[in-house]
């Protein structure tokens, strides 16, 4: 991979920009009634995967249904619980317990104006998710989930779309997960390039590599 040919970054969020360890555990908390619902809802994000429904409201539609059917639960229940308790707590467990990796904000602060950034996850409220880590949102030119697209990872499309607003073609744009199997295989999709993530060892490492960048740029790291 040359890093110097990067025109734009695309980060993910959980795991990535953050150590996303227990974030199950803390974001369900006391409310052990509510496991069969989650795991419903992990088992039907995995078998979603990359299908793509095209719009936010016809990927719901099906979500919440799927949802409700293999829980035993009534859709409208399910809706309710995805986006006013599941989410809200997932934004207060972030707010208490987590918090961004080492350098993160330091590396945005000179990346600002250099490259334009986006944050890309599979998961919502991305805006207030990064304001509950303290990750200001001003170094991203876009934020977005997958959710909002009506396809979750590893679809190509959200990716593509993203490089478009941001004026970048493909082949320039560096995108860095955690996950090889959503995250990396949508960059190999979409013809951009990869950086995996796989834990604080490869995050410190990405540090270095993007003040190398800067350098090479001509720009003090
Ligand atoms: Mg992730």
């Amino acid at each position: 991979m040359n890093m110097l040919n990067i025109e734009a970054l695309i980060f993910d969020l959980d795991g990535t920009l953050y150590d996303k360890k227990n974030i199950v555990l803390n974001t369900l908390k006391s409310h052990w009634k509510e496991i069969p619902i989650l795991h419903a809802t992990n088992r039907l994000r995995k078998s979603l995967k990359g299908v793509d429904f095209e719009n936010s409201e016809a990927f719901h539609e099906t979500f919440y249904r799927q949802i409700a059917r293999s829980a035993g639960r009534r859709t409208s229940t399910i809706e309710h619980w995805y986006q006013k308790k599941f989410y809200p707590r997932f934004i207060r467990a972030l707010k208490k317990k987590y918090k961004a990796r080492n350098n993160l904000v330091a590396l945005l602060e000179k990346l600002q104006g250099v490259i334009p950034m986006a944050v890309f996850s599979d998961y919502s409220y991305v805006p207030e998710r990064l304001h509950a880590l303290k990750i200001p949102q001003k170094y991203f030119s876009f934020m977005a989930g997958s959710e909002e697209y009506g396809v979750l990872k590893p679809s190509a499309r959200p990716l593509l779309e993203i490089a478009s607003r941001l004026g970048v073609s493909p082949g320039k744009v560096l995108v860095v997960g955690d996950r090889v199997d959503t995250d990396g295989e949508a960059a190999k999709k979409a013809g951009m390039m990869f950086y995996h993530i796989a834990g604080p060892d490869q995050w410190d490492r990405f540090i270095t590599d993007m003040e190398d960048f800067l350098k090479e740029r001509g720009l003090n790291g």
